[in-house]
């Protein structure tokens, strides 16, 4: 596809933001974000860059997706950092909107999407959904995107996503790109910076728990409740990690497995010290 002419645009107003999509023709590429980019990140641009005739790219922490105990306030924010990431990989378009360009002080329509954002994180981040859903159709609305890239590191985002595409007929194509990892194995992650050296060694676990059931699926096993024992046994062992679900769901409904299964998306969610992080692993 055809590489960027001219310079990065960086704009803050929706009106100026639409105005600078209006002049990208073809077929246009956004990629969401909340900033602090790293790898993960910028495997969705280069896809995006690869596929698409123009890039667009929002960084925005978006408060509605945070619950009242979560880190909103301490979420890393590194724009300067950001953009000379992004600028060398070919974007186009940069949308950094402040919170009141997003939402007015008199805003009142949320998205909610039902059934798949009921367990897991949906569960234990009340709210946390329709935040998500709510600013990704603000975005598609915004940039008018034909196709959006989102990571598989956030699986249920991706089936919520998916499920209000299709649900609200948005005409967008939604590419899915694979977990980007550290040398030993750990998601990346904007939080993983917060994460104390004994912590980050500790961060490991996830990875490995997540192994030892693709491994035993491998070999042949399919009850979802053997899968979900296997990675539980390994995040056991170790003491800095407070877990809070080992699932082995369904990767479209998000619903809980039980018994023989072929298609199973392994996810966990653990605490270590005070950084939540979450990973996960799509079988086969
Ligand atoms: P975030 O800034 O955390 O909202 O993430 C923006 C997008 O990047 C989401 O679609 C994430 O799923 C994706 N993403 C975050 N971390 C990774 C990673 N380690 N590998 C691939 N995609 C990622």
């Amino acid at each position: 596809m055809r590489h960027r002419a001219g310079p990065m645009r960086v704009v803050d107003d929706l009106a100026r933001l639409r105005q600078a999509r209006s002049w990208m023709p073809g077929v246009f590429g956004l990629v969401p974000t909340m900033g602090a980019l790293h790898e993960g990140h910028l495997s969705l641009v280069r896809k995006a860059r690869a596929e698409c005739d123009a890039v667009g790219v929002s960084i925005f922490v978006n408060p509605a997706q945070f619950g009242p105990q979560e880190d909103l306030a301490r979420y890393p924010r590194n724009l300067k950092q950001d953009f000379e990431l992004l600028e060398p990989l070919g974007v186009d378009l940069v949308w950094t909107p402040s919170p009141e360009t997003v939402y007015e002080p008199d805003f009142q329509t949320w998205i909610q999407v039902e059934g798949v954002t009921a367990p897991l994180e949906g569960e234990l981040r009340p709210g946390h959904f329709r935040g998500v859903a709510t600013i990704v159709a603000k975005l598609f609305n915004a940039f008018l995107p034909a196709k959006a890239y989102f990571g598989q590191k956030d699986a249920q985002q991706v089936a919520v996503i998916r499920r209000m595409v299709r649900d609200l007929n948005f005409p967008v194509e939604i590419s899915v790109c694979p977990t980007v990892r550290e040398a030993d194995g750990l998601a990346m992650s904007s939080r993983n910076a917060y994460l104390n050296s004994r912590e980050r060694g500790a961060a490991a676990v996830l990875f490995r728990a997540l192994s030892a059931a693709r491994s035993l699926y491998l070999e042949g096993e399919r009850d979802a409740g053997g899968l979900r024992a296997a990675a539980r046994r390994v995040l056991d062992e170790e003491p800095m990690v407070q877990v809070e679900y080992v699932s082995a769901a369904d990767p479209d409904t998000m619903r809980e497995l039980e018994g023989p299964q072929d298609r199973i998306l392994l996810a966990l969610a653990a605490k270590i010290g005070k950084i939540r992080l979450i990973d996960n692993f799509l079988l086969p």
